[in-house]
């Protein structure tokens, strides 16, 4: 028996290159948690059938001795990522039976190192949301306490990681959906820095803020997994190469920012800002230097620009090209019919909310407005890190509701309010787990996110080890799985 619960990416490779057991043994000791386990959390939609012949694949790697550290690692990949020949319907019955014809970037990294990847996890549809209760194909439950959710957009991928579905997944992070779900599962989650991972094969949700990002259980398995699947990619004119020169000079945080007018503001769990504040002092302890800094509420920024662009990524769907068609009287019968059956309701309300913002008479108002806020953020931003190394933040103001409680759209906007300010502005963002809190008898997770400049994100993979360090002691013990 492979002791799952305990593994990490490090000690799997160790195992495998011992050769203690096979990438075959591994995919199969997965499989096996998967079939016990998914039926109850849904966090996989499908898990591929090919998984033993991807895994005989990475066997082979081992043997002629072209193993690296993820060949037969077991990930699972967000259901808006291309795998050729795989369906991928971003959570939506729009894209119900639509087979990707080609792989995504990171997905021929991931098939270049020989990981095997065992299925696509479920997902807000079209990546709009933070609780996976959008999705077209029922929520992923979160595995500490299956009466709530699991976060999201990227739920299935960190549910996965958190209880022995996978030992390594794929999320995708417009506003959070990477960080967000990995914190209400106990899990760690990077959002890389905007334009390091390119964005070839991954169905756009607001392309000025999307980045593909690991889900994983420890800060050392996360940087393992960013390091394969970063890069500058010919198919993604944003996509930035790695600058190597920065890790050369192994800096080390030493000033931490705290924003916290915006934590101490109302709407903040009580429980939260108390696990915040012991995650400061610890810090304190550990020698970093506290500095309070300010960073503005910027949700309606956000999401004018994420309606914006998702009402423009989104009229592609039109049912004649790709996914549900149904038939009409006419063509614009054909469209209402297509988009109003295969389009949830958040998809519609994006869409239209994005029309409205785009539309002659209302654009400079909103549309343009957001904008120049952003540029203006982008500048604050340059001035806040000539002063701090990192910005920290809890990665949620609330821990994981219950699955159904929140039926305005509003109040889970809102729960984005320290997630999204990294996606407008470009910058890496890592979500660790900071401990637990007990809401009426049952243990649940919470996380912290650092930010660190563009580039920088050496800088969170070192203080995110320390922290990992001082988290038992303090806080909890390290997550390593359910
Ligand atoms: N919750 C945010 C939204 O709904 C972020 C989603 C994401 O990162 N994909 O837009």
């Amino acid at each position: 028996m492979i002791d799952l619960k305990n593994l990490t990416i490090e000690k799997a490779h160790a195992a495998l290159q011992k050769g203690e057991y096979t990438c075959r043994e591994l995919s199969e000791a997965y499989l096996a948690v998967i079939k016990e386990k998914n039926k109850e959390l849904n966090a996989y939609l499908e898990v591929y059938d090919d998984v033993l012949d991807q895994a005989k694949v990475a066997d082979e790697k081992f043997k002629s001795g072209n193993a690296t550290t993820l060949t037969g690692i077991p990930f699972a990949i967000k259901d808006n990522i291309l795998f050729k020949g795989h369906i991928a319907s971003a959570g939506s019955k729009i894209l119900e039976n639509y087979t990707a014809s080609y792989d995504a970037f990171v997905i021929r990294k991931l098939k270049a190192v020989g990981a095997v990847i065992l299925g696509r996890t479920n997902m807000d549809e079209f990546a709009l949301g933070g609780s996976t209760e959008n999705s077209a194909y029922g929520v992923t439950k979160n595995p500490h306490d299956t009466q709530r959710v699991s976060g999201g957009t990227s739920g299935g991928s960190a549910a996965g990681v958190a209880s022995n579905l996978a030992l390594g997944a794929l999320g995708s992070d417009t506003g959070g959906s990477v960080r967000q779900p990995s914190a209400f599962c106990g899990v760690v989650g990077l959002k890389p820095t905007y334009g390091k991972v390119s964005r070839s094969g991954l169905m756009a949700s607001t392309s000025s803020f999307d980045v593909i990002g690991p889900i994983a259980k420890t800060v050392e398995d996360a940087e393992i997994i960013f390091d394969a699947i970063n890069g500058q990619d010919v198919l993604d004119s944003t996509s930035i190469p790695e600058n190597l020169e920065l890790r050369k000079y192994n800096l080390k945080p030493k000033i931490i920012g705290v924003p916290y007018d915006l934590i101490n503001q109302e709407g903040i769990d009580p429980k939260v800002k108390d696990n915040f504040e012991k995650v400061v002092k610890n810090l304190e302890n550990l020698g970093y230097e506290i500095k309070n800094i300010k960073l503005i509420n910027c949700i309606a920024l956000y999401y004018i620009i994420n309606f914006a662009e998702v009402s423009t990524n989104l009229a592609r769907f039109d049912g004649l090209r790709y996914g549900m068609h149904k038939d009409g009287k006419n063509l614009l019968e054909d469209y209402l019919l297509s988009k109003g059956l295969g389009f949830g309701k958040e998809t519609r309300r994006r869409i239209l909310l994005g029309t409205y913002v785009l539309s002659a008479g209302y654009y400079d108002a909103y549309y343009g407005k957001a904008q120049k806020a952003r540029v203006a953020l982008k500048k604050d931003f340059v001035k806040i890190f000539s002063e701090v190394d990192l910005i920290l933040t809890p990665t949620s103001p609330i821990p994981p509701w219950k699955i159904g409680e929140k039926s305005d759209p509003l109040s889970v906007y809102l729960a984005d309010l320290f997630t999204v300010i990294a996606n407008i502005v470009g910058v890496p963002a890592i979500s660790i787990p900071s401990g637990f809190i007990e809401e009426k008898g049952v243990k649940l997770p919470l996380g912290i996110q650092f930010m660190a400049s563009h580039g920088r994100e050496d800088l969170l993979f070192e203080i995110g080890k320390k922290f990992e360090e001082i988290a038992p002691k303090a806080l909890s013990k390290p997550y390593l799985g359910l």
